[in-house]
Order: structure tokens, then C-alpha cells, then sequence
């Protein structure tokens, strides 16, 4: 878990077509001040570490930023940001050294495949990616790379483009970049999904065509492979939260705090323009939902993945309804198969395809209607301790989501 500290909520310097955060800006809900005391006593209350997301958080003046993250540094040992890499100054890169912030940069790719990203013209949007590139590179050489998130759209992972992609991704691993996110694109209407989503059979040969790539790149790992193989071999301990239950009306695995203090949930589920409270009590009706209600009606019911997906994000649910799977349901069951092919070569048993599936499966529906949920190995580890709801109350102590990362730069 990792506390999102929103100070300048949505309010960004681009404007990534795409950007999930756009129902929340349509609505005007951009807040214009913030309290750093009450950010503070709320970050206490959330119990930190915490990373300063936006919008573009490099939007916060110098001084604040510094406040928090000197407060940060000495409170919790370390800081994060998240931003897409426009504005990082010379002042910047100092502070993310003295303290220890780590970086995440949102960019979808080199010069014109991240066009999507748009800064009001052209020659804006080439000028900013420009800068976010060379930000990149100058972090890389000060011994702070970062990590990246990618979003795969029709701007950067058409057949016609992958090459570049590709490309760009080796010269990333040899400046030191080790770690990518690779997101396939958040839909939030039919005009972003008209002109800027890939077609199923595009997703499958773009995020195939990574999966392959991890066996030349020795040091660049893209997670969400990793975390697939895991699932399937029932080692997910640790995997991103977009597998594990979430309950759109309390992440679990984001817990935000506004510029107010007031506590809120991961932006991606906020499909009103609305940042509801976040509900005390977790719910898991969207996975008995989706394990009983047949494909055909928006449910993911005799899926072998089932155990593995659980209907991946709410936020990326089909018709924005957090209680139908994902509308990349065939993308994320492609992959499983590929990648359960792959483990069957290898001689290994994945979960998808073993007897054990339904004992475990039976297990989550038990901890799902008693409010709870666990990981793969959790569930395992509890099966095998005699299923006992007193030791997994209070939330659930294995349940080890890796937050998605992001935040509003465009990059749902
Ligand atoms: S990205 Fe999806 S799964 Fe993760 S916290 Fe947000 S809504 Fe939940
Ligand atoms: S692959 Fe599709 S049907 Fe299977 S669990 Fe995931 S979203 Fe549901």
C-alpha cells in the first residue's frame, strides 16, 4: 500500500486524451489550495510512505515540495513522485537526490509516439516530449533512473510502429532503466476508444511482442509479465493490484489523500467527475458477481483464469460498471494462455490447468462473502491452516497489492 498524496488534485500542465482523470476535470473538480498541515496529519493517518502524485504534482511551488519531502525523508525513510517529466529542473533533480525520491515517468515512447500525450499543439506537445526524453537521460546518468509507464494505444503499438518501440526500450535498458509498466489503454468513452484503442488482435501482437523482448533484455523487466507467471504458478505475493479483488469504493491498494486531507480512492474508479469518500468497509460483490454470471452478460464465469484475472481493474470494467469484467478481457485471457503454453513447454503445472483450481476458487468465494480476500498464495496458506475467517479479519493481512503506479498523467 502506498499513500497517494494529491495536493493539486487533477490539475495538469498537458492534456493527455486518454487521461482516466478527465470525467473528474469535465466536472471542474479541480481543487484551487491546498493545506500542507492537513495533507500531513492525513498522511500520518494513512500511516505513509508517500508518493506526490497530480495531475502533474511538479505543478506543487519548489518550497512546498521541499517541506514534504524533507518531512517525508525524516518521518518515513524515503519519497515518491509521479509526473510526466515536463517540468523536472535542476532544483528538482537535487531534491529527488537529498530526498530520496523515487521517480516514475509516465511517457508513452520518442518524439512523435507520444504525440497522444498533447500540450495544445503540435509543436508543444514534440517540444515537452522532448524534455521529458531528456529528463529520462539526465536521471540515467545521475544514478537515479527511473521507472516508466507506457501506455500501448494507435499512437505508439501499431504494427507499423513497434519497431520504434522496441527500439526505444533497448536504448532505456542500456542508459539503466530496469523497470516498465506497460498499460493497455483506459477507455473512458467511445471517442477516445475509437481513435486512439488498438484492436484486441493489435493488443495481442503488441504486448506478445514485449513478452518475447524480456529474453534480450537481461536487466529491463516489464512487470506485468511477471506478475501473470506468478499468478499462474500461485506466487503472487506481490503482485499489482489490477489482479488482486479491489473494491472500486475503497482501493485498497491506493489510498489517497486530497489536498484537504480528506482521504479518497484510486482515481480509476471515478467514472462521475465525483471523488467519492472512501468507504471504511471493503466489499467483494464485483468477484462473486463475476465468478456466477456467464461471459455473454458482461461476468467471467467458467474462465480457467478466473482464479488468476478476477475480471481485472474495476476501472477498466466494461460500459465504466465496475460490476461487468474488463473490456480487455481478451487481451488479459490471450496472454494467460500464451503464457500457461509457455509454462506447459517448460514442464511446469500452471494453476489455470490443475485440479487444485476449484478447491482454491471455492476458497476465495468463502473469504469473498465474508468480506475478505487474500492472495493465490494466501488463500493457499490459509487453506492449508484450516481456513480459520479470524485470521484473515481486519482486512486481510495477505493481500500484498503493488499499487498501479500511475496517477493522472494520461497514463490509464
Ligand atoms: S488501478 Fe484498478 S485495481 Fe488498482 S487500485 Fe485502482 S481501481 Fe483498484
Ligand atoms: S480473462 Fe476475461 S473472463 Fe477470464 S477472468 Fe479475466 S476478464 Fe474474466
Amino acid at each position: 500500500m502506498t499513500v497517494e498524496l494529491r495536493p493539486t488534485g487533477v490539475a495538469c500542465n498537458i492534456q493527455c486524451q486518454y487521461c482516466y482523470q478527465n470525467p473528474i476535470r469535465d466536472a471542474d473538480n479541480v481543487p484551487r489550495s491546498y493545506d500542507m498541515e492537513a495533507m500531513k496529519a492525513a498522511v500520518e493517518r494513512e500511516g505513509g510512505p508517500f508518493t506526490v502524485f497530480g495531475g502533474e504534482p511538479l505543478l506543487v511551488p519548489e518550497e512546498d515540495l521541499e517541506s514534504l519531502w524533507a518531512w517525508g525523508l525524516e518521518r518515513f525513510g524515503s519519497n515518491g513522485i509521479q509526473t510526466n517529466g515536463v517540468l523536472i529542473n535542476d532544483n528538482h533533480v537535487r531534491m529527488f537526490r537529498q530526498y530520496k525520491v523515487q521517480v516514475g515517468i509516465s511517457i508513452d515512447g520518442p518524439g512523435e509516439l507520444n504525440d497522444v500525450r498533447w500540450a495544445g499543439s503540435l509543436e508543444r506537445t514534440r517540444e515537452n516530449t522532448v524534455k521529458t526524453e531528456a529528463a529520462i537521460e539526465r536521471l540515467c546518468r545521475e544514478g537515479m533512473p527511473p521507472s516508466l509507464i507506457v501506455t500501448l494505444h494507435r499512437g505508439n503499438a501499431t504494427a507499423d510502429k513497434l519497431a520504434v518501440l522496441h527500439d526505444w526500450f533497448r536504448r532505456l535498458a542500456a542508459m539503466g532503466i530496469t523497470s516498465a509498466r506497460l498499460h493497455d489503454l483506459e477507455v473512458e468513452g467511445d471517442d477516445v476508444g475509437s481513435a486512439y484503442a488498438l484492436s484486441t488482435g493489435e493488443n495481442m501482437a503488441a504486448f506478445s511482442s514485449f513478452a518475447a523482448m524480456e529474453a534480450e533484455l537481461s536487466t529491463l523487466r516489464f512487470d506485468v509479465f511477471d506478475d501473470m507467471r506468478k499468478l499462474l504458478s500461485g506466487n503472487d505475493d506481490s503482485s499489482t493490484c489490477t489482479w488482486n479483488a479491489c473494491d472500486p469504493y475503497t482501493t485498497r491498494a491506493v489510498r489517497g489523500v486530497e489536498g484537504t486531507g480528506q482521504s479518497s480512492n484510486c482515481g480509476r474508479t471515478n467514472k462521475d467527475g465525483i471523488d467519492f469518500v472512501k468507504a471504511p468497509v471493503e466489499g467483494f460483490e464485483r468477484y462473486l458477481a463475476l465468478y456466477h454470471t456467464p461471459q455473454e452478460h458482461g461476468g467471467c464465469k467458467d474462465c480457467r483464469f478466473f482464479i488468476m484475472c478476477k475480471g481485472q481493474c474495476p476501472g477498466t470494467a466494461i460500459d465504466g460498471d465496475w460490476r461487468n469484467r474488463s473490456r480487455d478481457c481478451e487481451l488479459w485471457k490471450g496472454m494467460f494462455r500464451h503464457l500457461e503454453d509457455k509454462m506447459l513447454d517448460d514442464g511446469e503445472q500452471p494453476l489455470s490447468t490443475s485440479p487444485e483450481r476449484r478447491q482454491i476458487e471455492g476458497a476465495f468465494l468463502d473469504l469473498w462473502s465474508a468480506g475478505q480476500s487474500l492472495t493465490i498464495a494466501g488463500t493457499r496458506r490459509w487453506m492449508s491452516e484450516g481456513r480459520d475467517l479470524a485470521a484473515v479479519s481486519g482486512g486481510g493481512t495477505s493481500h500484498g497489492d503493488i499499487p498501479h503506479g500511475d496517477s493522472d498523467l494520461g497514463d490509464g
